[in-house]
């Protein structure tokens, strides 16, 4: 998110941005959540945090009013759940789930640490482990050729499907479709 952005959600008193940022008010010493009813400062007068430990830590008080300190990390979570859904929708389709997930409005790397507390993997990681198990499953149960299969899980070459698939596997996905194929 940019800080116009941010700007924007805490004008709006948005309460779908709690947890994913604090405003702190420089002339107060005071941050809270997006959501605040409280008389919004000037522009100037603010600045913006991505954890309400950052604010703690840069000096500021949590608000009173909107307890910016007691925020549960729903919304947050909600994001992550989200996340995930969309992941495994469009694993196979990565320039798409890439525009996906920007439209979040959320920094990548923000959701990086959220999903990774959440589900112990980082998003490409979980990416990833998608795509190799639907990738042997496919060299196993089906007769497509390679080159199919890597187009189907998302890789743009066959040459790109190899490296991840040798660095994932120690084998070839032609060795590993021969060894584990029932005959
Ligand atoms: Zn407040």
């Amino acid at each position: 998110m940019t800080q116009e952005e941010m700007w924007k959600a805490a004008c709006e008193n948005n309460a779908s941005y709690d947890g994913i940022f604090f405003y702190a008010v420089k002339s107060t010493g005071i941050y809270c959540r997006p959501s605040c009813k409280s008389k919004k400062p000037k522009r100037d007068n603010i600045c913006f945090f991505e954890t309400a430990g950052q604010a703690e830590s840069a000096g500021f008080r949590p608000c009173k009013r909107c307890r910016s300190d007691l925020l549960s990390y729903q919304p947050v979570k909600d994001i992550v759940v989200k996340v995930k859904t969309l992941i495994d929708d469009m694993f196979r389709a990565k320039k798409e789930l890439d525009n996906e997930l920007h439209q979040i409005g959320v920094s990548q790397r923000r959701i990086a640490e959220i999903f990774k507390e959440q589900y112990g993997v980082t998003p490409l990681g979980y990416v990833n482990d998608l795509r190799l198990k639907e990738s042997k499953k496919l060299l196993i149960e089906t007769d497509s050729e390679i080159i199919d299969i890597a187009y189907s899980v998302g890789f743009g070459s066959l040459s790109s499907f190899y490296r991840f698939f040798k660095s994932k596997t120690s084998t070839t996905p032609a060795e590993f479709r021969k060894e584990n194929r029932k005959l």
